[in-house]
């Protein structure tokens, strides 16, 4: 009777008592539970009486015990052999907060993008030209997507016709530098980036910025800007995601010379004469134009960014919301080229 009592007091003092110590006072019990019992005493004595079974029973007791844990322990090494032979987990991740792997757990759960897509996104750096209405949905997507550091050039300041379709900007930001009324927009509904601001125009100066960054979206709606980022990107080596929007109508594509692709200027190499292509300011825009293009921007980098899919580089697409329509062309590098120098040498 004893004997089992005083299993029972281990049992319940096992978790006020360190583990090894327990294990040695279950192990001393037990052999102190055989020994009293053991043959060599006359039987029954006064000892085996009082801790109550006998030799057989508690021997029994022993070896059943000992398979029980033994197969548990056999198991236990097994799962770990398992565990240690599948692939190991990403842990590219690591880097994120649990609330940033939950914001972006829509994306990771993308075959194309994951984890690692992820980390690549929060490691990246994109420079948006233009914080208007390419710009507006560009930046927000971007910002959405978890792009680590983002920048914004862009010298106006916000002005209530640009709210038809500039959809960063609000209200009461009217007057505000766009840069600043973007970066609140971006801030405000992701705050894990580092968003930098620049009200300036980008010129031959400036242009400089465009090597610290990974990849440079250009939305400005000027020739003399879209030509001038271009010859910067191929300068710096930078892809170069471009698009352009008019009345119904816009076209983008992935600019990567450095990468086999074609230039802006292998593409649209003579420039319109000054007053031939009329901006949105003269010929007007459909306020859910640069939506869908801007977003198309903001796809685009997501894709060159974390290798999904296949981007639009060499192709040119040009999208006709008039008409619901949209079309994509092959392009290629121009023999020759000014700037990128067209697949010869520079
Ligand atoms: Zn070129």
């Amino acid at each position: 009777m004893i004997g089992i009592l005083g299993f029972a007091a281990l049992f319940f003092g096992r978790r006020f008592l360190p583990q090894p110590l327990v294990i040695a006072l279950v192990l001393f019990w037990w052999a102190l539970l055989v020994a009293v019992h053991a043959p060599i005493f006359p039987q029954p004595n006064t000892a085996a009486n009082l801790f109550g079974g006998n030799f057989i029973a508690w021997l029994m007791l022993g070896a059943l015990t000992a398979i029980v844990l033994a197969y548990r322990f056999g198991l236990q090494a097994l799962r770990r052999r398992i565990t240690d032979k599948l692939p190991q987990p990403d842990t590219t991740p690591a880097a994120f907060k649990p609330v940033e792997l939950e914001r972006y757990a829509r994306h990771i759960m993308l075959r194309e993008i994951g984890g690692a897509g992820q980390r690549r996104l929060k490691d990246a750096s994109v420079l948006v030209i233009g914080a208007g209405g390419l710009g507006s949905p560009a930046l927000m997507y971007l910002a959405a997507s978890g792009v680590g550091r983002i920048g914004v050039v862009d010298p106006d300041v916000v002005e209530n016709s640009n709210l038809q379709r500039q959809v960063i900007h609000t209200d009461d930001r009217i007057g505000m530098p766009k840069v600043h009324s973007a970066v609140a927009a971006m801030q405000a509904l992701n705050p894990f980036l580092d968003l930098r601001a620049y009200a300036r125009r980008l010129d031959a100066e400036t242009g400089a910025l465009i090597a610290e960054y990974d990849l440079i979206l250009d939305g400005t709606d000027n020739f003399d800007t879209r030509y001038l980022v271009n010859r910067l990107c191929v300068a710096a080596g930078k892809p170069l995601i471009a698009a352009a929007i008019t009345q119904w109508e816009g076209q983008i594509s992935l600019y990567d010379p450095a990468h086999d692709g074609p230039c802006f200027e292998c593409v649209f190499p003579n420039r319109p004469a000054p007053g031939m292509v009329p901006t949105c300011a003269e010929a007007g825009v459909a306020a859910p134009l640069p939506g869908v293009i801007g977003t198309m921007m903001a796809m685009e980098a997501v894709k060159h960014l974390t290798g999904a899919g296949q981007t639009l580089r060499g192709r040119l697409m040009i999208y006709d919301g008039l008409y619901a329509d949209a079309r994509v062309m092959t392009t290629k590098q121009r023999e020759g080229c000014a700037v990128c120098g067209g697949g010869t040498a520079l």
